[in-house]
């Protein structure tokens, strides 16, 4: 591919992006707002250092000669991309057993994250929200490319997952015991910094509500991952944001089923299939479940492609399509540790695989319903590679049923308004900051699209993926 910035003066050669002229001009481009669903042709959008200063149409304006022009003729443009579900610094996942007790330690690395980050980035995501990890890392990142010293998409972020683990998880779980409960977490985490509070699967509804009660005391938002605690209970506990199409509570699965359910279960990850074979989507407890968090407003994102990476795991080449994207030592983690689908037999491929038109219907529902939702991936767990699984996220989407258009606004001004930044970001207007995917097929006819990056401007900054790439492997 021709690079884009021949066409830009360069100051110096060792960075990636382009050095901000006064101005630049994209001219020529058809913008898509997914805010509003309509295509916009022959645009040209002015940016001066951070910010769009105007969009016009047609020859560009004879008072923006000095500026640097770039044609992006027949080339679509929209707002950057978000991962609402980027764990930015996940690392590999390994068991422990000493003495006869395991644990689990998550070595997150600045290598990682920094090859992630740009790798998000070539990917058109400038902005993510990270839902769990390293409470000093996670600050430390969001901070870092806040001051401008690491490039990458600007985050949001939760601590360590808050969870009554049944064993320590090293570099991940803040663990709740006799000795250390859900609230006093709350408080150290606020203090760090962070910006959401992340309480997890094996928590009770007593642990819920007080967690809920201090991050809001606190002025933090929370994200439940919930596992037996129904999203029922969770909302009316006043939890603000959900995730996972997973919502495995045996309390939403028909009162004849529960029994089969809870006696037949196995631990871990089967219970993705298992609970979805058992449930009832137009039954009386899911439909006061999608009732209850349409009244309430409360987003979710899917991350559909986590699931369904484990689902069709036993499909090789569709599992590794995308590990070229991600860091060597997360594929390597994935190929031997970290695996949802660790120990599946044929037969449990194959009972999963006949639940997916069951997870996607959930989804499509939940659309339906008005629940708000989110493009998040789960990225750096197993096979889900930073950056590209965003479009593989809405591709998924797409598939269970739901318009481009919709998909187009769940990664953009839905995820915007969860992050609570539409003032300055997710829509491609005068005022607002540049964050501009450049694509050179238009997303809302054909979803695949999302894969043809042309081009990224992250806060004012040019940026081409290959460069980013190649930056990344260093
Ligand atoms: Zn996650």
């Amino acid at each position: 591919m021709r690079s884009l910035l021949a066409a830009v003066p360069l100051l110096g050669t060792a960075s990636t992006s382009a050095p901000v002229a006064a101005r630049t001009i994209y001219s020529g481009v058809t913008i898509l707002d997914p805010r509003t669903k309509t295509r916009l042709p022959d645009r040209y959008i002015v940016v001066e250092d951070k910010r769009i200063v105007a969009i016009g149409r047609g020859r560009v304006p004879r008072r923006y000669v000095d500026a640097t022009a770039i044609d992006m003729k027949g080339r679509f443009a929209m707002p950057g991309l978000f991962d609402t579900h980027a764990h930015i610094t996940l690392g590999p996942v390994s068991p422990q057993v000493k003495g006869g007790a395991v644990s689990l330690t998550v070595a997150g690395s600045d290598a990682i994250t920094r090859h992630d980050a740009l790798m998000l980035l070539a990917a058109g995501v400038t902005t993510i929200r990270d839902p769990g990890g390293d409470t000093a890392r996670m600050v430390a990142y969001r901070d870092a490319v806040a001051a401008g010293r690491l490039t990458g998409p600007e985050a949001k972020v939760a601590g360590a997952v808050i969870d009554r683990s049944a064993f320590p998880v090293h570099g991940l779980v803040d663990r709740v015991d006799d000795a250390h409960n859900v609230a006093s977490y709350v408080a150290a985490q606020s203090k760090a910094g962070v910006d959401y509070i992340k309480l997890y699967e094996a928590l009770t509804p007593a642990d819920l509500a007080s967690g809920i009660k201090a991050a809001h005391a606190a002025g933090v938002t929370t994200i439940a991952h919930l596992g037996d605690v129904s999203w029922t209970t969770a909302a009316r506990l006043g939890i603000d944001t959900l995730v996972h199409a997973m919502p495995i509570s045996p309390d939403l699965l028909p009162a004849d089923k529960r029994t089969t359910y809870l006696k037949a279960r196995r631990p871990g990850p089967f219970a993705f299939f298992e609970w979805y074979e058992q449930v009832d989507l137009d039954g009386p407890e899911m439909r006061e479940m999608i009732r209850t968090i349409a009244a309430k407003h409360i987003p979710m994102d899917a991350t559909l492609i986590a699931f369904n990476l484990a689902f069709y795991g036993n499909d090789q080449q569709y599992r590794d399509r995308d590990v070229a994207w991600a860091y060597p030592t997360m594929t390597k983690n994935w190929e031997t540790a970290f695996r949802f689908d660790l120990g599946w037999k044929p037969d449990d491929y194959r009972r999963a695989q006949a639940v997916w038109p069951k997870v996607q219907q959930f989804v499509r529902m939940l659309h339906a319903a008005g629940v708000p939702m989110t493009i998040g991936t789960d990225m750096n767990n197993p096979f889900v590679a930073p950056g590209i699984s965003v479009a593989r996220e809405a591709g998924l989407h797409v598939e269970a049923g739901i318009p481009a258009w919709d998909v187009l606004r769940m990664a953009t001004t839905n995820a915007a308004a969860l992050l609570k930044v539409s003032d300055r970001t997710g829509r491609l207007r005068s005022g607002m900051e540049a964050d501009i995917l450049f694509l050179d097929a238009d997303p809302s006819i054909d979803i695949a699209a999302l894969t043809k990056v042309r081009a990224v401007v992250e806060n004012g900054r040019l940026h081409e993926p290959e460069a980013l790439m190649a930056e990344a492997r260093l």
